[in-house]
């Protein structure tokens, strides 16, 4: 019997089983996609604000230093926009030395997870899709469509959103299907930017372009879901013009650069963590909307909340699946994601309300925060989480304590994705 089997090998439960097996635990790791598939992940479009306190666990599960540097992009600032205004509010970082965050492609950060896993003893792979799981007092056991069979003390849904493991397992979640989808593609412009990212609440659409080198950038486009089918389905050379309108001709005209991919805007709350010998984690537990750019960040403090108690009980010899450390790992999630979860809900229900009141209501409050530099000063170290003497985290057991790295990242509103209507 296996300690733990985890169902999805996304970056959340490629770090799970890498943290685990690298305390000694015996793990298997079930994932649907093609190994091909996960061992060199094609760019997907996504471009993620790691926070630093998620770059400090990337770097104690040995993940962060195999992400190549010269792909990994400052922040300077980010400026907010709001409708037609050329207004920005401009947010600088807080320590004019460290950038207020960094941009960094999923596909690198899963490349990057797989090889450190992949080179870990004690992870056994199944390319499969769970086909049924049923727990008891006893054990977890997981049939999958290839007709495989793993039993484990504790089973682990770390399979997106969408989470069939824990559908089958009987664990509601609240859902909230936005209406809208987002397109993400690099593009290439005719003038550099500063380095800034941009957040810009447009009347009928939320654009962000999040810079990368000085003439490229990721655009982000937020549209009704039916709108959207038409953007993406241009040719590249009527998407680059039609980017280039809808960005006002801002930088100059756009060059899109490789494909452009398109996500439905869903976000998603378990109702539960954790059942009988069951946790939820990453975008199982919770999957945040894009605007305030936390799914990520949020799933792998998720596998390290539960990580750090498993093999805590693991090295002492307790049961691993225990309900009092199940509870205590949903409880600190729970506390950590909630409010977060509703405040990204209420943004996205301000920013995407076409009422004229509405708009004034943004636009007051985008020019309140530009005279406001203590406000101003305080959302740059939110969003650059450089509070003073913030602590790293508490190296897991059996792994090394390193330093938190020196420029990361994040935040609150800019970065992955923006949105606006709900
Ligand atoms: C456009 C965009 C921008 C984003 N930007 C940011 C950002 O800036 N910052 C941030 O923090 N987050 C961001 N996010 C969110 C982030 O990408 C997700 O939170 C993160 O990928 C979740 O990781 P995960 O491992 O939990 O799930 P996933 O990445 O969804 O992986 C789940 C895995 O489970 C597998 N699977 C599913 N079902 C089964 C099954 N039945 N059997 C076996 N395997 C299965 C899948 O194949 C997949 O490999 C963004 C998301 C989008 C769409």
């Amino acid at each position: 019997m296996k300690d733990v089997a985890i169902v999805g090998a996304g970056p959340v439960g490629i770090c799970l089983a890498r943290a685990l097996a690298g305390a000694g635990m015996d793990v298997a790791l079930i994932e649907r996609a093609r190994q091909d598939q996960l061992s060199t992940p094609q760019p997907d479009g996504r471009e993620i604000a790691v926070t630093r306190a998620s770059a400090g666990l990337l770097e104690t599960l040995g993940v962060w230093q195999r992400i190549p540097q010269q792909q990994v992009y400052p922040l300077a600032s980010a400026r907010i926009f709001n409708g037609a205004s050329q207004f920005s509010m401009k947010v600088d970082p807080h320590d004019p030395d460290h950038p207020l965050g960094v941009m960094v492609s999923n596909h690198l950060i899963r490349q990057a997870a797989y090889d450190e896993a992949s080179r870990i003893d004690g992870i056994e792979w199944h390319f499969s899709s769970l086909k049924q799981i049923d727990t008891d007092a006893q054990c977890a056991r997981l049939r999958l469509e290839n007709g495989e069979e793993v039993t484990a003390r504790l089973a682990v849904a770390a399979d997106s959103r969408f989470s069939e493991t824990r559908r089958q397992m009987g664990i509601a979640a609240r859902m909230r299907d936005n209406g809208r989808s987002m397109m993400v593609c690099r593009v290439h412009h005719e003038r550099a930017h500063d380095q800034s990212a941009w957040e810009w609440f447009d009347h009928g659409q939320t654009l962000a372009l999040l810079p990368l080198t000085s003439h490229l950038s990721s655009a982000v486009v937020t549209l009704p879901s039916r709108q959207m089918a038409e953007l993406s389905s241009l040719p590249s050379e009527e998407l680059s013009a039609a980017l280039t309108q809808r960005y006002a001709n801002r930088l100059g005209a756009m060059t899109v650069d490789g494909e452009a991919h398109v996500y439905p805007l869903v976000s998603t709350y378990a109702e539960r963590f954790v059942g009988t010998r069951l946790a939820l984690v990453g975008d199982a537990a919770v999957g945040m909307h894009p605007v305030t750019a936390h799914g990520f960040n949020f799933g792998i403090h998720s596998q390290y909340r539960l990580a750090r108690r498993l093999i805590d009980a693991y090295q002492q010899g307790k049961d691993i699946a225990a309900p009092p450390l199940l509870v205590g790992y949903e409880r600190e999630h729970r506390l950590a994601t909630w409010p977060l979860y509703q405040a990204t809900q209420a943004i996205v229900g301000l920013y995407t309300d076409e009422r004229p009141h509405a708009r004034i209501l943004r636009h007051l409050g985008l020019r309140a925060g530009e005279r406001l530099s203590p406000a101003r000063h305080w959302l740059a170290q939110q969003l650059a989480q450089t509070a003073p003497n913030r602590a790293g985290p508490t190296p897991l057991p059996g792994l090394p304590s390193l330093p938190l790295p020196p420029a990361p990242f994040p935040s609150l509103l800019f970065s992955g994705a923006p949105s606006r209507q709900q």
